[in-house]
Parts: structure tokens; C-alpha cells; sequence
């Protein structure tokens, strides 16, 4: 496993820059900077004042991979961050290059995903006198509320220490998005090579994690070993801590039934002895001590209230202090490092015996067997239709998908994210990259393009026809990149649905409605890419296998029919209750 806490850099530290003249401008001490720092990915749209940037960028050996809308480049960049615990780099023109990025950056934010967002800026002398300047925006402001930190670098000297700052922010502590106003300015300055050597450094312990205190791991370690019906929570802090063996240990030696929040599904196997991933609601009723991984007890999870056994004793293994008793009194918090504090849990339940009721496991998986049969059931009814619903999709690319459990799976959609989740198992951490907390659309082709990049493992996105709009078009990034990423677009012509009815009459489509009869395989032809249009589950394989195993960008429209699919999936019920009819 990675060690985090230490920069690999690309350089020794000391080196002198081989590719640098006598003097450089702020551009190239930018890239120097960045590899310097081992950040050796940026994701990004170039543009005036950034392009030269891009281009010492990689002049100095980094990978740059160019996007077509900035907002992918920064999903991209998030899940970079997300899956190896270093950040992602996002590169970024001004003004609204820099408001598209920061929509990525933002929700790497909630989601506790390190990145850096580094935007050209215009001339802050200019912003602030309000003169008007080319693409003005003040950027560092705009930034500040939506990231852990903002910087700005007014002169080349400034940036090094920026991005090593950035660095620490973005990994220690939570994780999240930093801000780097980079000016025209600081990246037009030149300065000699001499000096700018002397303004390199690499940062110490950069992840610093920070051990829970030692009463609190006890008290940990009473509630838990005193449980009756015990539960464990995973959520994707636990997936991004990368500390799977210690977690194993813990749900093994001391048989803990659990369950995982979307995308730490695979963390444990989904399949596995003591998983209950089909009795969420039987733990949630009656679980008497649930031990929450790196998960928040927010609206996924209603809040800790209502369904929950009001009794429930909460045990919180989290980073972020201001995280505990949030919507419900957590009786153990233990705040502090994951990989830390799993040890010294580890180590305070040893010699002590659980006392859970034997009962419990056993009904859970009594229920698990029951459940399961029930929706292998569902599956296999569905495989008849045809037309095919989303059902019928996914009784062939679940199995097709479980027998290839190293590649890893994007899933975005209303009913194509629910039901996806719900029938592919995951057998392996960090191999399932959502829309997440803010249960985003348009993250798809950006974090594919993130995933295959930062693990060169092969990506299946299976995306909802709307959903895959928002980012289709960096399909065309895929394949420039030749990344092996399959894209599946499950097309019901509509969101939600494709049988909305304008209530006025009139001929113009209803809001929900989209295209049923759109070819989104043509996509793919038009950028070189293998591509298939199926409408039964027999082609559908046929396609899916040879896309997987070509390890080539591919485009597959799997059509399904008009009405399958239900109003916003499994959380229709978070709309407001309608006051007129309307059908979808
Ligand atoms: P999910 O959506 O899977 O429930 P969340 O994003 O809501 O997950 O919660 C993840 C939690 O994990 C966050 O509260 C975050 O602070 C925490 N976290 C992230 N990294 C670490 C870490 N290294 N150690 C401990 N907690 C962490
Ligand atoms: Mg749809």
C-alpha cells in the first residue's frame, strides 16, 4: 500500500532542472514545481494565459491530459485524488474556464477528494480596481467558500510554496479541493534559474495523520465487544484510507456483519460470509452498535433518525472532528486517522471476548440468502423482455462485470445508478467511482478518464442516457488518450424516463424527454472508437465482452424501452409531493 505520507518525488529535491535555460518564467517553475512534488497528472482545457504552462508541463516529463469541458478534467483530477491520496491537478483558463473547473473542485470538496485546481487569473491589480480587464473575475473569492483553502500567486516566487501548501491542505486532515489563483502576472515573470532553485523544497510528513486518543479507542472497544447486534458501516473515507487488511481483520476475527455506502462497496466483498448488504434495513432497525467507517450519518444514511433503532449505539471512526453528533449523539467518537486508529482499535479489543448474540449473524444471513434469490429472481424475469429495461441490461452486465472484478465501474444515472449499484457486486476496493454524496450527474466520462489514468486498470462506465449529456462529449478525451474505458449508455429517451407528456398539449417535448431513437454509438464512430448499438441481453454481452477485452476506448448504446425507469430512481420521494398530474 501507497505510503501516502511521504512525496515520491520525480526529482530529487536538490537536482537542478535539467530542462531549464538560464532564466524561465513563472510557467515553467509551475511545472518544475509539480513534478518536483511527484504530481506527475494534471487534467485540464488550455487557453490564454495557461497554454505555455501545459506545454512546460510537459516539457518536464508530467502527463497532461487535455479535456474538452473543464468540469471533466476536474472530475478527472478528483477521482485521481480519490483513488491514490494524492491530489489531482486540475489546470484551468480564467473566468469561466476557471467557474466550470470549480464545479469539479467543489464537489471533490464534499466528497473529502484531494485536489488542486490551478487557474490562470487575470492581473489582480486590474480585478481589484474593477478595470474591466480581459475575462475579469474575481476568482480568488469566488473560489474560497467552495474549497478548504485558496491561494493566490501574485509573483513567480510564491509558487512553489503555493502548491506545496496546496498539497498539505488538500491531504491532511479531510481531504478536499484547493484553490491556486495563478496570475498572468506571477506566470509571465522570469527570473533566473539560480534563484528559483534556491525556492524549491519538499514538504515533511505531508499527510500528517494525526492518532484518536487512547480513551476514546477504549470506550470504542467496550461498546463494541458489550454488543448484542452488532454492524459495521463502511463508507468511501474507509475505501480512500486505503486500510483494507486492517478493516478485514477487524470484520474477520471478530465476525462483524457489514455493510458499505455506495462507493465503498468491494471494500469488503459484496458477496462475502458476513456481508449485509441486503439487510440495510434490518440494521438499521435493529442493529444495538453500528461502528461507522469513514461514512457520514447524513441524508444516505436519514440522518442516523427515524428508521434507526433509536436505541442504537453509534461508534464514529472519522477524521473530522465537527463530524460527530452532526444529527445524532455518536456514543464512541474516535476522531483521528483511519489507518491509526483501526490499529490501536485493533490492539484494545484484543483479550476481550464479543458478546453478540449468535442469533444476529445468523438471521442476517438467513435474510442475505432470501433477499438474494429474490432479486437473481427479478434478474432473470427480466432478461425475457424486450424491449429490455434496465433490469434486463444488467442480468448481463452484472455477471459480465463480477467476472472481471479488476476493472473498475463509473455509474451515474437515476434508475441506471440504482439499480447498477444494487445488482453488481464489487469484490475489490475503490472499483466503484459515483456521483456520491450530492448525487451529482455529469461525472462520468472525467472520472473515467481519472480512473484508468491513476490505476492503467480498465473502466466500464455505465452511464444513463441524460447523464452521459453532460459529459459526452469528453468521450472524445477517452479516445484520444486511447484509455481502455467502455462506455455504456443505457437510453430510455428521457430523464428518468422517455414517456413524459407535455401537460400543455403543444408539440414540444415534455422536460423529462429526450431522445429514444438517438444512435449515442455514432458518438464513438465519430472519434474512432469500437461501437455498438444492442437492443437484446445476447448482443449486449457479445459487445461488452469484446469491449473488455480489446482494451480500446468503445461506445456501446444499449436501447431499452421508453417506459422503463422510474421518476428520480429510489429518492422520488426527496422531491416536493406534486400539485399537478404529470406523467414520467
Ligand atoms: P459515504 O458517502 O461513503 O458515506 P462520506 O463521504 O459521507 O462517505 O464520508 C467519508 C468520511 O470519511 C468523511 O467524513 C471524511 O472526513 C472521512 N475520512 C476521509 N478520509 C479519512 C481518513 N484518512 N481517516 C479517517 N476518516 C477519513
Ligand atoms: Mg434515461
Amino acid at each position: 500500500m501507497a505510503d501516502v505520507n511521504t512525496i515520491k518525488s520525480a526529482a530529487p529535491a536538490s537536482a537542478a532542472a535539467p530542462h531549464f535555460p538560464q532564466q524561465v518564467t513563472g510557467m515553467y517553475i509551475l511545472a518544475e514545481t509539480l513534478r518536483r512534488l511527484g504530481l506527475m497528472h494534471v487534467y485540464g482545457l488550455v487557453g490564454i494565459p495557461v497554454t505555455e504552462a501545459a506545454y512546460a508541463m510537459q516539457k518536464v516529463g508530467i502527463n497532461y491530459y487535455g479535456f474538452r469541458f473543464e468540469q471533466q478534467a476536474g472530475m478527472a483530477a478528483a477521482t485521481h485524488g480519490y483513488l491514490t491520496k494524492q491530489p489531482g491537478v486540475l489546470l484551468t483558463v480564467s473566468s469561466l474556464g476557471m467557474l466550470n473547473g470549480l464545479t469539479a473542485t467543489a464537489n471533490a470538496t464534499v466528497n473529502c477528494y484531494p485536489m488542486i485546481q490551478i487557474s490562470g487569473a487575470s492581473d489582480p491589480d486590474m480585478v481589484d480596481m474593477d478595470m474591466g480587464t480581459y475575462e475579469q473575475l474575481d476568482q480568488l473569492n469566488t473560489a474560497r467558500p467552495l474549497v478548504k483553502a485558496a491561494f493566490r500567486c501574485s509573483h513567480a516566487k510564491d509558487i512553489p510554496r503555493a502548491v506545496a501548501r496546496a498539497y498539505r491542505v488538500a491531504v491532511s486532515g479531510r481531504p478536499g479541493g484547493v484553490y491556486i489563483d495563478m496570475t498572468t502576472p506571477a506566470l509571465a515573470e522570469i527570473m533566473d534559474a539560480a534563484d528559483v532553485e534556491k525556492l524549491f523544497y519538499s514538504p515533511v510528513d505531508v499527510a500528517s495523520p494525526v492518532a484518536p486518543n487512547k480513551e476514546a479507542v477504549a470506550r470504542a472497544a467496550d461498546i463494541l465487544a458489550s454488543a448484542k447486534r452488532p454492524a459495521l458501516l463502511l463508507g468511501k473515507g474507509a475505501a480512500y484510507a486505503q486500510v483494507d487488511n486492517k478493516i478485514k481483520t477487524l470484520v474477520d476475527t471478530y465476525r462483524i456483519p457489514y455493510l458499505a455506502m455506495s462507493m465503498a462497496k468491494g471494500l469488503m466483498p459484496d458477496a462475502g460470509e458476513l456481508s449485509a448488504l441486503s439487510c440495510r434495513s434490518t440494521i438499521m432497525e435493529k442493529a444495538d452498535v453500528v461502528v461507522v467507517v469513514g461514512a457520514r450519518i447524513n441524508w444516505m444514511l436519514s440522518f442516523g433518525r427515524g428508521k434507526w433503532n433509536p436505541d442504537v449505539k453509534f461508534i464514529q471512526l472519522e477524521v473530522e472532528p465537527s463530524e460527530i453528533d452532526r444529527n445524532v449523539p455518536v456514543a464512541a467518537p474516535v476522531v483521528g486517522d483511519m489507518g491509526l486508529a483501526l490499529d490501536m482499535l485493533l490492539d484494545e479489543m484484543k483479550g476481550r471476548s464479543m458478546s453478540a448474540d449468535p442469533a444476529w449473524l445468523a438471521s442476517l444471513q438467513a435474510d442475505t440468502k432470501t433477499k438474494n434469490a429474490k432479486f437473481a429472481a427479478r434478474l432473470a424475469d427480466a432478461a425475457r423482455l424486450s424491449p429490455m429495461n434496465h433490469w434486463s441490461a444488467l442480468s448481463v452486465v452484472k455477471p459480465v462485470l463480477e467476472a472481471n472484478p479488476d476493472v473498475i465501474l463509473v455509474n451515474e444515472g437515476a434508475n441506471t445508478l440504482d439499480d447498477t449499484r444494487d445488482s453488481v457486486d464489487m469484490s475489490l476496493p475503490r472499483h466503484r467511482i459515483d456521483c456520491a454524496s450530492w448525487s451529482i450527474m455529469g461525472m462520468g466520462m472525467g472520472s473515467a478518464v481519472g480512473a484508468a489514468v491513476a490505476t492503467g486498470k480498465s473502466v466500464v462506465a455505465v452511464e444513463g442516457d441524460s447523464a452521459f449529456g453532460f459529459s459526452g462529449m469528453d468521450f472524445a478525451t477517452i479516445c484520444r488518450y486511447k484509455l481502455p474505458v467502455t462506455v455504456l449508455v443505457f437510453n430510455n429517451g428521457g430523464i428518468y424516463n422517455g414517456i413524459g407528456v407535455n401537460p400543455s398539449g403543444a408539440d414540444a417535448p415534455a422536460p423529462t424527454t429526450l431522445d429514444i431513437d438517438a444512435q449515442y454509438n455514432l458518438i464513438g464512430k465519430a472519434f474512432g472508437a469500437d461501437n455498438y448499438r444492442v437492443d437484446n441481453i445476447a448482443d449486449l454481452r457479445a459487445a461488452l465482452e469484446a469491449a473488455i477485452a480489446s482494451k480500446r476506448p468503445c461506445l456501446i448504446d444499449v436501447q431499452l424501452a421508453a417506459d422503463a425507469g422510474k421518476e428520480s430512481g429510489h429518492i422520488g420521494y426527496l422531491n416536493p409531493i406534486p400539485l399537478i398530474d404529470y406523467t414520467v
